[in-house]
């Protein structure tokens, strides 16, 4: 997981924090300064149109480049960071940074780059997140319809008024939300519908047993058609196989991210990709 020799460090970092007391104290007192000190960076997934195999845009993931100890993932900060606080200043400056790439893609010439960006259950519940976002977007100058916010069921499921209330926000921003991890948490599939949302992420979880586990395959079958009923867009996560993917097309889900088209990469080897998309080398995968 960690970066070339900080593997060792990575593991270190590990069992110290599950031991909690210094270590945690220590880490959270970096995370105070991480910010400033330029030490987060953003790598980027395609994500990949199912029927035509194109690229059609990224999806931002945060990692911490601690000095002398690799790359920290997020399962590692996040949630220290949602406990602190610091989610909110460091969920700003994803959203900042990613818009500026977006914007960046857009004046390289790549048509309608899209860059989705996972929001925190803190961030979902802020009162001023519509204004924030708002803000961000006049900024960097970049088209709302080009930011695709990823929220996880859980924290959409909260609480449910205010939550369309948000998502409401966002719609007339013209910002496009999709659920993330779609199908772990308790939907009321009635408020669905209420939600102005435009995607649903089927959670790696199921898509990781396709075909061999005839229940999570059902889900995942169940969750396609219900976007397609809701008329939102589905999006495949966590696709490692060909065979996924083929099943996948068969039940016409839309889009698709994981291993199989490629791992979350730095923004200038993303930039590559959209650039020159045959660099992806996908149209094997799509032959079949
Ligand atoms: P997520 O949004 O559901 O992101 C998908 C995760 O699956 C990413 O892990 C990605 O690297 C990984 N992944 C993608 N394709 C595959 C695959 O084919 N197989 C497998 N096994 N994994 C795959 P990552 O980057 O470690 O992020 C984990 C979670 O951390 C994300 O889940 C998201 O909830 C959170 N996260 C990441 N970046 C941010 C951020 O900027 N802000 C906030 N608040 N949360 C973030
Ligand atoms: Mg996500
Ligand atoms: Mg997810
Ligand atoms: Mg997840």
């Amino acid at each position: 997981r960690a970066k070339d020799s900080g593997k060792n460090d990575y593991q270190f970092y590990e069992s110290t924090m599950s031991t909690g007391g210094l270590e945690r104290l220590k880490l959270e007192g970096d995370l105070r300064y991480a910010l400033k000190r330029n030490e987060f960076v953003l790598h980027y997934q395609p994500r990949v149109n199912i029927n035509t195999g194109l690229i059609v845009g990224a999806e931002a993931l945060i990692r911490w480049d601690l000095p002398d100890r690799g790359l920290l993932w997020p399962l590692d900060f996040i949630p220290l960071a949602e406990e602190s606080g610091f989610i909110i200043p460091i969920g700003e400056w994803v959203l900042r940074t990613a818009c500026l790439q977006c914007r960046k893609w857009q004046d390289a010439g790549v048509p309608h780059p899209r860059v989705s960006v996972n929001l925190s259950t803190h961030q979902f519940k802020k009162d001023n997140l519509t204004s924030t976002v708002d803000r961000i977007l006049k900024e960097t100058g970049l088209s709302p319809g080009l930011l695709e916010l990823e929220i996880t069921e859980s924290a959409m499921m909260e609480n449910l008024e205010k939550a369309v209330a948000t998502l409401q926000g966002l719609a007339e921003l013209g910002v496009n939300v999709a659920i993330d991890d779609f199908g772990t948490g308790y939907s009321s599939l009635g408020y669905l519908k209420r939600f102005p949302i435009g995607a649903l992420k089927i959670d790696q979880s199921f898509v990781r047993h396709i075909p061999s586990n005839i229940d999570d395959t059902a889900i995942a079958m169940s969750i396609i058609s219900l976007g397609k009923t809701l008329n939102l867009k589905v999006v495949a996560e966590g696709v490692e196989t060909q065979e996924q993917l083929t099943v996948l097309r068969n039940y016409q889900c839309d889009e698709a991210q994981g291993y199989l088209f490629s791992q979350p990469v730095d923004a200038d080897r993303m930039t590559e990709f959209l650039v020159n998309p045959s660099g992806l080398n996908l149209s094997d995968l799509f032959e079949q």
